[in-house]
């Protein structure tokens, strides 16, 4: 759903858009799994400490595996613009307000020096309002949740969610302080 409205995104703007269409879920599995090393169970019950307590425990694995994802996403973009004569790329990823935005940063910069390709870099989330209402202008699906299979369950869990929720609050606060004190 989401490709299908990327090129429904490029068509109504006008813009030239080359994809890979390769499913890859057993690899994207494989790494996932490696990347979170021992598993969490999620908890049955949802009491508030229960999500708590569960989010402490779940957060680093989660963090793990949206790194590889990460790298794994951005070395195929640095190396896809450096083979195909792109002067620079860069990542829809810096447009989310809910990523582990210096962790993608310096791994797009690393992987920029790998290819020998600019990295070109801008704090697309300062646009995040301005994107929802392009969006809901052009009438393109929104989706509740980042990409991968665990992204979903983490969406429609009511443990997952609530334990979620309160980490991107947290993450959100300490954003605005950061911004205040800057
Ligand atoms: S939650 Fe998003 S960034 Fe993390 S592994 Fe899934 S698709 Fe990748």
């Amino acid at each position: 759903m989401r490709l299908k409205t990327a090129k429904l995104f490029a068509e109504k703007t006008g813009m030239q858009i080359l994809t890979d269409e390769t499913f890859r879920l057993r690899e994207f599995l494989h790494r996932a799994l490696a990347a979170e090393g021992e598993p969490i169970l999620t908890p049955k019950a949802g009491t508030q400490e229960e999500a708590s307590e569960f989010l402490e425990a779940y957060r680093p694995q989660k963090d793990r595996r949206c790194k590889m994802c990460y790298a794994w996403r951005l070395e195929q973009a640095a190396r896809f613009a450096a083979e195909n004569g792109f002067t620079a790329y860069t990542s829809t990823l810096f447009y989310s307000i809910y990523q582990q935005h210096d962790v993608m940063k310096s791994l797009a910069e690393r992987f920029a020096a790998v290819y020998g390709v600019k990295f070109y870099y801008e704090d697309f989330r300062q646009g995040w309002q301005e994107g929802i209402d392009i969006s809901l202008a052009l009438g393109l699906y929104r989706q509740g949740y980042c990409g991968c299979v665990f992204s979903e369950e983490e969406r429609y869990s009511r443990v997952m969610r609530k334990a979620v929720k309160k980490a991107n609050r947290a993450r959100r606060n300490e954003r605005q302080t950061l911004s205040s004190v800057s």
